[in-house]
């Protein structure tokens, strides 16, 4: 609860009923800032350099953000209405359950999953209907099909999971889908597929492959792997009739031409930028590896962040970091996501983990082997 002053309007009781939006702790100046899965790389030069000779601040973006989905058309094989762009790829995730999803439909996810799936199903009007994570924080695909309904709208499938790391196989996501009614939407959140390093992950150009599965869309976003979190750019594929029910709900002119020549210019400076997630991610293994090592019991890590199950002591193993200038996320009673930031971040985070891990009492579950 808070104790906010009353709302001096009338507003949605569901609406009234969430937690005012705050953001995350900005970092000090000499704190590493590890709460928001951000690439710690700067954006390639060439790219600040096309941002800065884009369009004419006084003119409107092109609202269908043509010359990016043409060229994210070609690489994925699809035709361009095949490929929709939004303002980050949550306002993507908002466009899907809003078309689909009303008062009385149901919105299904996988429960710790990315914290804005719960807001957007409330937003919608829909009722979310959470499913809890197996005891390894990954999803349950089969509770989660076990629990579709006819109200069933919306299914949000994310993968690598954030906040927990784990990756859904492709057999897994197959075997799913075949139990997912066809007029059933399944949002497959791929925010992180850039860092996979597992060749069993589904890959949602395979789901999409063929156009045998039309009732999937694979959404992806410039922030994470390409570093441009702050022009806020990111794009769904899928059947278009599909992606145009989307684009109907989507408030218009919303991506900057800006951020699409950011993207544009980031996909032809692509060899350099995989170069930094493939740094990156040996970044996360070694990170995880020796949190493991040092007896922290941590799931699987395919994005650009770990876990760490800190359970009832959370707050207090987050005020350790804090201290210690890391500013991590933590979530109140379950665990705290670090994301892979500097490298100079790396040794500092195995040094506060290292000594937090021995104050946990015997058997709790952040403690032992993966
Ligand atoms: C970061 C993230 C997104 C996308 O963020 P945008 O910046 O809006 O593109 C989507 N899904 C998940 C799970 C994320 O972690």
């Amino acid at each position: 609860m808070t104790d906010a002053p009353e709302i001096p309007v009338r507003v949605r009781a569901e609406v009234a009923a969430l937690p005012p939006y705050r953001q995350g702790k900005q970092a000090g100046a000499e704190a590493f800032k590890l709460s928001s899965n951000e690439n710690p790389f700067d954006p390639l030069p060439g790219v600040l350099e096309r941002v800065q000779a884009a369009t004419a601040l006084n003119r409107y973006p092109d609202a269908a953000a043509t010359r990016l989905r043409e060229r994210l058309a070609e690489r994925f094989g699809v035709g361009v209405d095949g490929i929709h762009i939004g303002a980050g790829s949550v306002s993507i995730l908002a466009q899907f359950v809003q078309a689909t999803s009303g008062a009385g439909d149901e919105v299904i996810y996988a429960w710790r999953s990315f914290e804005a799936y719960p807001w957007l199903a409330v937003v919608a009007g829909a009722t979310a209907v959470q499913v809890p994570l197996t005891a390894d924080s990954r999803h349950d695909l089969d509770a989660m099909a076990d629990a579709i309904t006819e109200r069933t709208r919306a299914i949000i499938v994310c993968t690598p999971n954030n906040p927990t790391g784990p990756i859904i196989t492709q057999a897994e996501f197959d075997a799913f889908v075949q139990r997912v009614p066809s007029d059933v939407l399944v949002i497959l959140d791929e925010a992180y597929a850039e860092f996979v390093t597992d060749p069993d992950s589904v890959d949602g150009r395979l789901v999409l492959g063929g156009g045998s599965r039309p009732n999937v869309v694979v959404l992806r976003t410039f922030s994470k792997a390409f570093g441009l979190a702050g022009l806020r750019v990111g794009y769904a594929i899928g059947h278009p009739r599909v992606l145009d029910a989307a684009r109907s709900t989507a408030i218009p002119l919303s991506v900057t031409a800006h951020a699409e020549e950011a993207a544009l210019a980031s996909l032809e400076a692509e060899d350099e930028l995989l170069e930094r997630v493939r740094e990156i991610a040996e970044r996360r293994d070694r990170l995880a590896g020796e949190l493991r090592a040092a007896g922290w019991r941590i799931p699987q890590a395919q994005g650009n962040f770990v876990w760490l199950p800190g359970g009832a002591e959370t707050l207090d193993i987050a005020a350790a970091f804090d201290a210690a200038g890391l500013i991590v996320r933590p979530f109140a009673g379950d665990g705290i996501r670090i994301s892979v930031g500097e490298e100079a971040s790396v040794d500092k985070v195995l040094r506060i983990a290292a000594s937090v891990v021995k104050d946990l009492p015997e058997g709790h579950s952040g403690r032992g082997l993966a």
